[in-house]
């Protein structure tokens, strides 16, 4: 009597174990998806790593995203050195941000070596080495929240004063502070509409937050308002000052001010040096250097 009183919830019960079963099955199948043990995949290293002092070095590196078609990087030996500024130029699909993509370990070289200082860079700890780098990507996302959340989202304990502060370095604290609510100001799809060129500032600060070793920038290709421009390389100035700063460089003063340029084409690093010293050259840079200078002054 007791069973056949128990009848619909052992029924349900069963039901219970069968939607169990199916559920385990599908999360073997996961596992045996996740289970890439004979599939390349990113592995993280076990050297903890403080600083970056000498710099960042590629040695005769390939990468294939696809083993059937032509490299993305063929043969590319370069050196980013610590606390200079670097720009890397060159034309569409010539590898700028692939290369931007093995720095950060997004994916691992095909063949030839990346060094960090003096270490291999696939032995440091992943979380390390990604925690000292931080990216202000041409598409900024604003998040539909306020500016100063929008700066913390970078580093989510820093204080009001730490926020503040980065955004007086990305030269954003003056145009925040003249928004209707200051810091409290909400953005995004259903705050107000912020410019290119402000966009950039508060990713700038939201880098900045985080106070990374290492500032990749993927400049803007579309035209900022002058003032904008004339603001972030003000600001790239001041934090260039302590830091390695990649700039995948489209603008002519950021190329300017560079401490080194690295010009790409098809994969490979065709000159590599100053202002003076690939002027000098007379090679690809020195045309599309005279070419986007002849455009902006006429
Ligand atoms: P752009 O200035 O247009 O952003 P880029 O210099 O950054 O170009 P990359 O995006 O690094 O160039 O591309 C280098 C080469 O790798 C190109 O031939 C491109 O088509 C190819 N490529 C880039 N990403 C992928 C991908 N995910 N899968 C396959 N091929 C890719």
């Amino acid at each position: 009597f007791i069973l056949y009183r128990l009848q619909p919830q052992v029924k349900q019960l069963d039901g219970a174990r069968v939607g169990l079963m199916a559920l385990t099955s599908a999360v073997d199948e996961v596992i045996s998806l996740l289970d890439c043990s004979d599939k390349p995949y990113i592995r993280s290293g076990s050297i903890r790593f403080p600083s970056l002092t000498q710099g960042i070095c590629l040695k005769s590196v390939d990468f294939y995203y696809n083993p059937d078609e032509k490299p993305a990087l063929e043969d590319m030996s370069l050196s980013i050195p610590a606390c200079k500024t670097t720009a890397i130029v060159g034309p569409s699909g010539a590898g700028k941000s692939t290369l931007i993509g093995l720095i950060c370990r997004f994916y691992d070289a095909t063949s030839g070596e990346i060094y960090v200082d003096d270490y291999p860079i696939q032995e440091l700890k992943l979380d390390d080495w990604r925690h000292q780098i931080a990216i202000v990507s041409q598409d900024v996302h604003m998040f539909s929240t306020t500016v100063l959340e929008n700066i913390a989202y970078g580093r989510l304990d820093a204080t009001e004063k730490e926020i503040i502060a980065a955004a007086k370095l990305a030269n954003a604290h003056n145009f925040i502070t003249q928004l209707p609510q200051g810091y409290d100001t909400k953005v995004g799809d259903r705050g107000i509409r912020l410019s290119g060129g402000q966009k950039q500032r508060i990713a700038l600060a939201r880098a900045i937050v985080r106070d990374p070793q290492i500032l990749i920038l993927d400049e803007a290709t579309n035209a900022l308002d002058s003032i904008s421009e004339h603001l972030i390389q003000e600001a790239l100035n001041t934090l260039s000052q302590n830091r390695t700063v990649i700039v995948i460089a489209h603008r002519l003063s950021t190329i300017e001010q560079a401490d080194q340029i690295i010009v790409l084409n098809e994969g490979r690093v065709t000159e590599q040096g100053n202002l003076k010293q690939l002027l000098k050259l007379n090679g690809l840079f020195a045309r599309l250097y005279n070419l986007q200078h002849r455009n902006v002054h006429n």
